[in-house]
């Protein structure tokens, strides 16, 4: 057996590394989530959460994977028989239609070809072709982590709107909140679904439904049963610093503590580093002369960068040399991708070394494997790295 020594390299695209600061948060007693220590706590994360989702609205926190705030955002809006539109941009936005197959909503999807974002014009030609309005969302997925593409969520609010079409905007946010700029209420986004794991630099086990009036007022008088997910309840029990079940403490701890780390940091600069880290990461893919998933430079992803293979060359064989040689996680390829891309994840609690130890880690494990390409994208990296420091003073 092999004996690794040092920090596992977690590269992969969320859950990314949870900080010490984060881990040693959540080592604490677990405190009567009735008493009012707990409501305290949780009516500041309550409010923390509006200022990192950009909204003044509730943003409201379930104990579960980020899955479980897309079920809770279908059912309280929608009605079975209902129809919605999708993108499909990757494997997430594949299995965001699955579910709301099983809850018999109607899914007409914009075919894609995993390598562009969600189509504005597609969407807005779509809503106008639909006179009657029987189209009750669109629903997007901002980062599409399974491809390293991102989608202009203010573009597609605008051709929403050039349509005149009353449809809700879901925006799936699972690997984007915290990590690349985002606005709930700005982009007038109708649910917004997050989960704990990735920008949000937390362990799995939270997820999130950022909501407007518009979807609050659609969860009055939809049709769809839902017991544990209901809005409502939620929303009556956190006004008081509550739930209607047993939160989930310890990881409310760690909730609090990662929202301070990104304030203390700046939202700004946060943004500002995962777009500097995802430039870097690309120039080294350049430099090795092999090709990313996403071929639209306005849609490079500031946190995931999916690289495709040269043919004949398996993705997941060249993940396992590196995880074997180098104790180093990347990414596999999702859906259609499997095999044929990795991915890179520079996401979340990172910095500019952590991500030369990843890319040397990549560099090594490509002369490994025997896969055609050059060397220097290490060095390419380093430029991008040395040339760029960008960073805005934080109010305090
Ligand atoms: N949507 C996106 C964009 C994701 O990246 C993921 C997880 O990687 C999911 C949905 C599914 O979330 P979870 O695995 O937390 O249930």
């Amino acid at each position: 057996m092999v004996v690794h020594t040092g920090r596992h390299f977690l590269q992969i695209p969320g859950p990314s590394n949870v900080p010490d600061r984060v881990l040693r948060a959540m080592d604490m007693p677990t405190i009567d989530h009735r008493g009012p220590e707990f409501a305290e706590m949780a009516l500041g994360i309550m409010e923390g959460c509006k200022r990192i989702f950009r909204t003044r609205n509730p943003v409201l926190i379930f104990p579960s994977s980020g899955t479980g705030a897309w079920e809770a955002a279908m059912v309280n809006t929608l009605s079975p028989g209902d129809k919605v539109l999708m993108a499909e941009t990757g494997q997430f936005s594949v299995l965001w239609r699955t579910l709301a197959e099983r809850f018999q909503i109607e899914v007409e999807t914009i075919a894609g070809d995993w390598r562009h974002g969600a189509r504005a014009s597609e969407i807005e030609a779509r809503l106008v072709a639909d006179k009657a309005h029987a189209i009750k969302a669109v629903m997007i997925v901002h980062n599409e982590t399974s491809t390293g593409v991102t989608t202009r969520v203010e573009e597609v609010r605008k051709a929403i709107d050039r349509a005149k079409h009353p449809a809700l905007l879901f925006v799936d946010t699972i690997s984007s909140v915290g990590s690349i700029r985002y606005e709930h209420d700005a982009w007038g986004v109708d649910v917004t679904v997050c989960g704990s794991q990735k920008g949000l630099m937390m362990p799995p086990g939270l997820s999130f439904n950022a909501i407007s009036d518009k979807a609050i007022a659609a969860s009055k008088t939809n049709r769809m049963p839902r017991s544990y997910w209901d809005w409502a309840e939620a929303i009556k029990a956190n006004k008081l610093g509550s739930w209607p079940y047993t939160p989930a403490t310890n990881l409310l701890y760690a909730l609090r503590e990662a929202i301070a780390m990104l304030e203390e940091e700046g939202l700004e600069n946060v943004y500002a580093r995962h777009t500097r880290h995802g430039e870097a990461t690309r120039a080294a893919v350049r430099a090795w002369g092999l090709e990313t998933v996403c071929v639209d430079p306005l849609e490079y992803s500031p946190v995931t960068t999916a690289v495709l293979m040269p043919e004949g060359h398996d993705a997941n064989q060249f993940r396992q040399i590196i995880l074997e040689n180098f104790d180093m996680s990347l990414g596999a390829g999702l859906g259609r991708l499997k095999g044929r891309a990795f991915r890179i994840g520079h996401l979340g609690h990172f910095n500019d070394l952590m991500l030369m130890g990843t890319l040397s880690g990549v560099e090594m494990g490509l002369d490994l494997a025997r896969v055609p390409h050059k060397s220097g994208g290490v060095l390419a990296a380093m430029d991008v790295l040395k040339s760029k420091e960008e960073t805005v003073e934080v109010a305090r």
